[in-house]
C-alpha cells in the first residue's frame, strides 16, 4: 500500500499563509477554525540579536496516533495509506482527542459542536488530486506531498541548488538519491 506524506519545510516559510487560505477554501471552514495554521515563533541566535522562524501546526498524521486511541466512538481512523482521518459526521464533541493531540492540531467548532482536524483532503486524494495547500499555492514552495523519500531527495536538490545559485559552492557535482 502506497504511504503518503505531507511535508513543509518551515525554515523556507514566507509566511504568507496561502495554505491556509486554500485550506480554509477546500474546507469550507468557518471563521476561528485553522485545519492548518502558520504562526512565527521568535528566538535569539547566537549572538544575541533576535530571529523568527515561521511554524506550521497541523496534524502530523502520526504512525501511532493517540487521537484515534481516545475517541470513544472510533469517529478517528488511521488509514492504511498513512491518512488519520475524523469523520465529523461521527463525531459527538466530547473534545477528548483535542486533550490527546500533544501538537494541537485538533480544533473545535462551538457553532457545530465537533472536533475538526486536517483530514489531509482525502476526498482529493482518493479522486487523483493532491491536498489543496500542497497543490502549487504556497508562494515559498515550501509545501510538499506524496513519497516521503522522494520529498527528502527534492528539499535535498533544493538545498544543493540554492547553495551553488548562492555561490556557497563550486562546480560540485551533486548527487542525489534515487
Ligand atoms: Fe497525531 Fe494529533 Fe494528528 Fe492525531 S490529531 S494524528 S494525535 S497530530
Amino acid at each position: 500500500m502506497k504511504k503518503y506524506a505531507l511535508k513543509i519545510e518551515e525554515k523556507e516559510c514566507w509566511g504568507c499563509k496561502a495554505c491556509e487560505v486554500a485550506c480554509k477554501q477546500e474546507n469550507k471552514s468557518k471563521d476561528g477554525i485553522n485545519r492548518i495554521r502558520i504562526h512565527e515563533e521568535w528566538g535569539k541566535k547566537k549572538d544575541g540579536s533576535q530571529d523568527f522562524i515561521f511554524r506550521a501546526n497541523i496534524c502530523r498524521h502520526c504512525d501511532n496516533p493517540p487521537c484515534v486511541d481516545a475517541c470513544p466512538v472510533e469517529a478517528i481512523k488511521k488509514r492504511e495509506d498513512g491518512i488519520v482521518i475524523l469523520y465529523e459526521d461521527e463525531c459527538t464533541g466530547c473534545g477528548t482527542c483535542i486533550d490527546t493531540c500533544p501538537y494541537n492540531a485538533i480544533y473545535f467548532s462551538d457553532e457545530e459542536g465537533k472536533a475538526k482536524k486536517c483530514n489531509m483532503c482525502f476526498e482529493r486524494i482518493d479522486n487523483g488530486l493532491i491536498p489543496a495547500c500542497a497543490d502549487d499555492i504556497c508562494l515559498a514552495h515550501c509545501i510538499y506531498f506524496g513519497d516521503a523519500r522522494k520529498i527528502d531527495n527534492m528539499i535535498k536538490e533544493k538545498f544543493w541548488l540554492k547553495a551553488r545559485i548562492e555561490g556557497k559552492l563550486s562546480t560540485a557535482v551533486i548527487t542525489i538519491d534515487e
